[in-house]
Formats: structure tokens, C-alpha cells, sequence
């Protein structure tokens, strides 16, 4: 992985690193990170590495005030044969564009961002770690630095990288969650941020998050606005049912997130020769199929846990129960394949790592 032509100021005070063992989620953060500036009439300059370290912001910058906040999340994983691979990079990186655009902040050039997961990636790289099932987390982000209290999209913004190793999200094997799906909370309407990774959108999903926890279940799974009866996403992952031998999978219709997970399943199920259908689909369907049999297996997708299995899906005090509460063949398929690809185990037949 080359580290690029950017300057590279390079830390006195390299972090412990810790045991593969005992990484959790996002807890660690690495040795460097990499910064961007952009101004209005000058666009994006300045890119650069530098030790990890506190961003020093007036109080008055627009992002901790008006939110104009977008991320992304991806990973980069050592395969058995040494070599680091990052997973969908592009797909990524065009993916913080289109947020990007729904909050009016500036796009930025693809290959640049790829070229900031490489170089960073590339001068921490011995913070990849090698266990199994561990990856280092790349979150990169950009916040709105305009100094003013009016609210207008700001003329000047950060870009950040910071990097995180991560440990294996199924520590002790894939494991079926309970999700509610809510008729108090919602995610996301059209015409507003739901397709976007901005901050404000899981701001406002902790609610329900923890309702959800308080009665029993790991996740909410949204359903729409308006009618509250179409499904949307589950938690900060998309939503898959197999009903019979049809995967059914809500569209990408302005209010869910064109998941990178979401879109590789989808792709790998196409090549198996398996049915998936991108439909509205209400929740009622599926509580009728849960009920009747035919719900054979139910997901979640994400960069996170690549597949988490649904093991019981609430509704209005119902609950039913999927593939008598254990991971299903189809979900533990896409998991190995997906997980395959990304640690360079299998063929990589689209070209999703470099
Ligand atoms: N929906 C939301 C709201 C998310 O935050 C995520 C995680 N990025 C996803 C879906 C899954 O997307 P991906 O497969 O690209 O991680």
C-alpha cells in the first residue's frame, strides 16, 4: 500500500498497540490521521498526515451547530498471505460524495479519497491487526468550519481520517439478534437525509435504540414515515428477508442508505442464481409469513458484523420467531463469502478489494 506524495509529519509518541484480543468497537484510535481543508474559490488543499491528536474549534464553527456533518465507515483487513486489503474503496468514497451532495457541502475527487485511505492506511499499517476476524475501521469525515452563527451552508469545511482497529464482531460466533420494528419511532422521510451518512441521522436514532432496549430487543427496525407500514432499514444496517426461495430487500427510494454490504450481497446472491427482489415490502407481509412458515430467514447487512441474523422480529406485542431462532444456511453463506473475499481467502470475482 503506497503512502502517497503527501507530506507525512510523523508522530514522537507512538501509541501501545493492543492485543488483538481485546479490541471492541472504535475505542482505539491509531497513530496518525489525515486532514484536508477546503475553501470557497480554492476547493480541497492542503492534504496531509499528522499525529493523531484533539481538532482545535471556535465554539462558534457551524458544525456543532447546524450539523453540516458527513462520514463513512469501511474496512481495511490482513489477509492470511500478509497483504491488506480495503473493501470496496471506491464504492466508499463515491458514497461520501452523495452525502456530501444532500447536505451542500462540496464533493470531493474520488481518487483523492482513495488516495487518503491508501497513504494513511499505508504509514499505520502495523495497526491492521492479525487475528482473526479483526480489521482496521477507516472512518473518514467532513465538518462544516465556517466560524458564524447564520445558518447557510458553510464556504469552509475539514476533511478527517482516522483509523481504528477493530475486533471480530462475532466473537463467539454469528449469533440471531431480536429487533423490534417500532410504530413510535422513524428513521428517515423522503426528501430529506435518510440516504445520506450524516451525523444527525443516528443523533436522532438513539431514541429508539433505546426504547427497543428497554423492551428486550437489540434493534429497531424503521418503518416508513408516512404510513408506518413499509420497512426500511434495521439499526445502522439494511434489511433482508427470504421468504420461501425470494429475497426481498426494500428499495433504494430516498429514506435508506445504499449500503455497501447491502449492495455486495445482493450481487453475490444474483451470481448464485438466487431470486432478490428490490420491493417495498410492509411489515405486515412479513409478520404473515413469520406466522404462516414461509419466513425462512430474515438480516441485516452492514460493514459492521457484514450479516447479522434476525432470530425474532417483534411487532405491536407480537413476536415471531425465524429459523427457530438460529443464523440461517443463506445468511452464514453470504457471511463466509463476504468474509472471504476480504481477508483475499477466495476469488474476488467483481474486484472489490485492492
Ligand atoms: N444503514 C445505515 C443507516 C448505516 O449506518 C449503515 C452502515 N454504514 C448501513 C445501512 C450499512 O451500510 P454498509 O453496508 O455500507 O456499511
Amino acid at each position: 500500500m503506497s503512502t502517497g506524495a503527501f507530506p507525512i509529519t510523523r508522530t514522537q509518541a507512538p501509541k501501545a498497540k493492543p492485543a488483538d484480543d481485546s479490541l471492541a468497537f472504535g475505542k482505539v484510535l491509531t497513530d496518525h490521521m489525515f486532514l484536508m481543508n477546503y475553501d470557497e474559490g480554492r476547493g480541497w488543499h492542503s492534504p496531509r498526515i499528522e499525529p493523531y491528536g484533539p481538532l482545535s474549534l471556535d465554539p462558534a464553527t457551524s458544525v456543532l451547530h447546524y450539523g453540516q456533518a458527513i462520514f463513512d465507515g469501511l474496512k481495511a483487513f490482513r489477509g492470511e498471505d500478509g497483504r491488506i486489503r480495503l473493501f470496496r474503496a471506491d464504492r466508499h468514497a463515491e458514497r461520501l460524495n452523495r452525502s456530501a451532495r444532500i447536505m451542500s457541502m462540496p464533493e470531493m475527487p474520488v481518487d483523492l479519497v482513495r488516495q487518503s485511505f491508501d497513504a494513511l492506511v499505508g504509514v499505520d499499517h502495523d495497526w491492521v491487526p492479525r487475528k482473526a476476524g479483526t480489521s482496521l475501521y477507516l472512518r473518514p469525515t467532513v465538518i462544516a468550519t465556517d466560524v458564524m452563527l447564520g445558518v447557510h451552508p458553510a464556504h469552509s469545511y475539514l476533511y478527517f481520517l482516522i483509523l481504528s482497529p477493530v475486533g471480530s464482531y462475532y466473537k463467539e460466533g454469528v449469533k440471531p439478534v431480536r429487533i423490534l420494528a417500532s410504530d413510535r419511532h422513524v428513521r428517515a422521510v423522503k426528501g430529506g437525509t435518510g440516504e445520506a451518512k450524516t451525523a444527525a441521522n443516528y443523533a436522532q436514532s438513539l431514541s429508539g435504540q433505546q426504547d427497543a432496549a428497554a423492551q428486550g430487543y437489540t434493534q429497531v427496525l424503521y418503518l416508513d414515515a408516512v404510513e408506518r407500514k413499509w420497512l426500511d432499514e434495521v439499526g445502522t444496517m439494511n434489511i433482508m428477508v427470504r421468504i420461501g426461495d425470494e429475497v426481498i430487500t426494500p428499495p433504494l427510494a430516498g429514506t435508506i442508505l445504499d449500503g455497501v454490504t447491502r449492495n455486495s450481497t445482493i450481487q453475490l446472491m444474483r451470481d448464485w442464481g438466487l431470486k432478490v427482489t428490490e420491493r417495498p415490502i410492509s411489515i405486515e407481509e412479513v409478520m404473515a409469513a413469520g406466522e404462516a412458515g414461509t419466513l425462512k430467514e430474515m438480516w441485516g447487512t452492514g460493514t459492521a458484523a457484514v450479516v447479522s441474523p434476525v432470530g425474532t422480529l417483534g411487532y405491536k406485542g407480537r413476536d415471531v420467531l425465524i429459523n427457530g431462532g438460529e443464523t440461517g444456511e443463506l445468511t452464514r453463506r453470504l457471511y463466509d463469502a463476504v468474509v472471504g473475499i476480504q481477508y483475499g481467502r477466495t476469488n474476488d470475482p467483481h474486484g472489490w478489494t485492492s
